[in-house]
């Protein structure tokens, strides 16, 4: 290679490490940039879902007094508006809650450490006692879950939240059947939560995971859409993994996959 060769080599070397420069600081800038427009959105759910609940506590209060203290001189049509009112509020208080639960996930910064799984489902069916005892239903659990890398409290609400679907969304006059399972999987465990419900059609198994999709009128199953947009962000936070298997009338089974601890 000649001279002239080599100082050109050289220059365009040059060239492409400053490009090289410029494209880093740029990606860096924007990465500042949207870190700074999601932390300002999370403040802005947590706020505003915070704020709603006192006026929505004068609302319902209010309208609970009239319609208690005061439903004799209500005639019938304005008894069931107020009947109408309490129960909205109700349910938009189910949302806030849930709305405010979504948004404190990854608040704080997600610690994670081994965590024995089955402390976690002991204190789960513990919470779960009386709607498990209500519904009559059936779990079979397994005895043997191993401890994975996670964040006692993201743990917690994962399964509750597939615990309580599991109990909810079970065909009239049968009682929900649940199953839960465990495999091991290269450095991961596969819990897998098994029901006979309802099922959902294949359409649905990527949107049941975005916040406020539901597939049933609050009258058929109540809820708020937002208990596995809960459980999906916290098993990502977890560097996990989340699926669904389920056909409509045989049931559904929602797998989680996550890190073994240390001492699994
Ligand atoms: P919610 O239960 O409050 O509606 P989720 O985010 O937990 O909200 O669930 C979203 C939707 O996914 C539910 O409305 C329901 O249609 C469907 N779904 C979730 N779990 C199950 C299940 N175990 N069996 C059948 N459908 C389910």
């Amino acid at each position: 290679m000649g001279i002239r060769d080599l100082t050109r080599q050289r220059k365009f070397e040059e060239e492409l490490q400053k490009y090289q420069q410029q494209l880093e600081q740029l990606v860096e800038e924007r990465t500042a940039e949207l870190q700074m427009a999601n932390k300002e959105l999370k403040s802005f759910t947590y706020s505003v879902s915070h704020d709603l609940r006192a006026p929505l506590r004068a609302i319902s209060g209010f309208a609970q007094i009239i319609s208690q203290r005061h439903r004799a001189s209500l005639k019938e049509e304005g008894q069931h508006y107020f009947d109408n009112i309490i129960e909205a509020s109700t349910h938009m208080g189910m949302l806030i809650e849930d709305l405010l639960k979504y948004s404190q996930i990854g608040r704080k910064a997600v610690d994670l450490v081994p965590t024995p799984l089955g402390g976690i489902l002991e204190m789960i069916t513990d919470t779960l006692s009386e709607r498990i005892a209500e519904s009559n239903a059936q779990l079979d659990l397994p005895t043997d879950l191993p401890t994975v890398m996670g964040d006692q409290t993201l743990l917690v609400q994962i399964f509750t939240n597939l615990l309580d679907n599991a109990l909810l969304y079970h065909k009239p006059e049968k009682p929900p059947l649940i199953k839960m399972t465990s495999q091991f999987d290269d450095g991961h465990v596969i819990i897998s939560v098994s029901d006979k419900g309802i099922g959902i059609a294949l359409e649905y198994h990527g949107k049941i995971f975005n916040i406020f999709q539901r597939l049933h009128d609050q009258d058929e199953y109540p809820g708020t859409g937002i208990g596995l947009a809960i459980v999906k962000k916290a098993v990502e936070l977890q560097k996990g993994a989340l699926w669904v298997k389920s056909s409509p009338g045989r049931g559904s089974t929602f797998n989680v996959k996550l890190p073994l601890g240390n001492n699994a």
